[in-house]
């Protein structure tokens, strides 16, 4: 068989970062060092990807988000392996459940693209696809608790999987009489829309549960015209189309990006839906800001945005039982007026 025309292009994906620089015209004595730390978390970034990056510009808030940075290899108080308890959380091995009524699988730990800031960066996946086995005791987990009605596909990126092994599981999901919606989380139809074949959205048209896509862009600038043409076929299968994002110092911390970003999803068929805050996770420190920048932001994107495309900012706190939203609530002195 063929191999799909996603995956070729997924294997000419930069890995390396002598050849991600050549290609962006960088100077690799005008950064910062990178000390190894692509040993720790390997590069990865797809061609398609890199080419929404600016030329000749190592700040761009695209690179910034894949570049490995000696920081990272600098251990920062109150920044640890798991920030969010998803090793300590309920489930069996490949499914997590945290919250009331949804279950969260890890179908893989595979992702096209390696975020410097992801909190799963350190999470001991099995490697590769849940197994034969593995994917049974989901099953049963799932039987035997027919509370939860919603199961999201994470990872990883759930869209690494094939098209046929996706079709496979969604039968076996199907036939659980308790679920009534199916969420993917998936940053590929950012990073490699040629992701969205016939054949995925064929199975999301025909799929009988509700389906809920939510894709991760952090910035209005990975939402190229390939990314909208995706989109858009999804919607056109049936699929709702949500979009979370981090945020990140040096990529999107401004009200002015933020606004931007939500008014081009909305353009393309997309809701906002989280703002997460930073997951303190070892190695991403350099992405966190003072939560009393976060609280100016939210204030000065709240005053730009309808309300309907205002992001929900939250963290997640290892233990509770929703994501906690971030406060506004709280009167920052002096903050009212203060200009930027
Ligand atoms: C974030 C998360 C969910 C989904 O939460 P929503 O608030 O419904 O988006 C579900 N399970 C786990 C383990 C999560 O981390
Ligand atoms: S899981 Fe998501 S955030 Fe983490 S590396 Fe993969 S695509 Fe990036």
């Amino acid at each position: 068989m063929q191999r799909p025309a996603w995956r070729q292009a997924l294997a000419q994906a930069f890995t390396d970062l002598p050849s991600l620089l050549a290609y962006l015209e960088i100077d690799p004595s005008a950064l910062a060092d990178t000390a190894h730390a692509d040993r720790q978390f390997a590069l990865r970034v797809p061609r398609e990807f890199a080419t929404l990056m600016r030329k000749g510009d190592p700040d761009d808030p695209l690179l910034r988000q894949v570049m490995p940075d000696s920081r990272e290899m600098a251990p920062t108080p109150g920044f640890c392996a798991d920030p969010v308890g998803d090793r300590h959380a309920k489930g069996s091995p490949g499914l997590l459940h945290k919250y009331h009524g949804r279950a969260l699988i890890i179908a893989t730990g595979a992702c096209a693209v390696h975020c410097r800031y992801c909190f799963r960066r350190h999470y001991p996946y099995t490697g590769g696809t849940a197994t034969p086995r593995q994917w049974r005791e989901i099953l049963d987990y799932l039987k035997a608790d027919p509370s939860i009605e919603e199961v999201i596909f994470s990872g990883g990126d759930p869209l690494m999987i094939s098209d046929h092994r996706l079709k496979a599981w969604l039968e076996q999901l199907q036939g659980l009489p308790q679920l009534k919606r199916l969420r993917l989380h998936t940053r590929l139809p950012v990073v490699l829309p040629q992701r969205i074949t016939p054949e995925l959205t064929g199975l999301l048209q025909s799929c009988r549960l509700s389906t809920v896509t939510v894709i991760h862009a952090n910035h209005p600038n990975e939402l190229s015209p390939a990314v909208e043409h995706g989109c858009q076929k999804l919607t056109e299968a049936g699929t709702r189309l949500l979009n979370q994002s981090v945020l990140l110092k040096g990529v999107n911390d401004d009200s002015e990006t933020l606004a931007r970003l939500s008014k081009r999803l909305f353009e393309i068929g997309v809701m906002p839906y989280y703002l997460h805050l930073l997951d303190r996770v070892a190695g991403a420190a350099h992405f966190d800001l003072d939560e009393s920048v976060i609280l100016r932001l939210q204030r000065q994107l709240h005053a730009k945005l309808p309300g309907y495309l205002m992001p929900k900012m939250v963290r997640e706190i290892a233990g509770e039982d929703s994501k906690t939203p971030f406060q506004s609530v709280v009167e920052l002195p002096g903050s009212r007026h203060t200009p930027g």
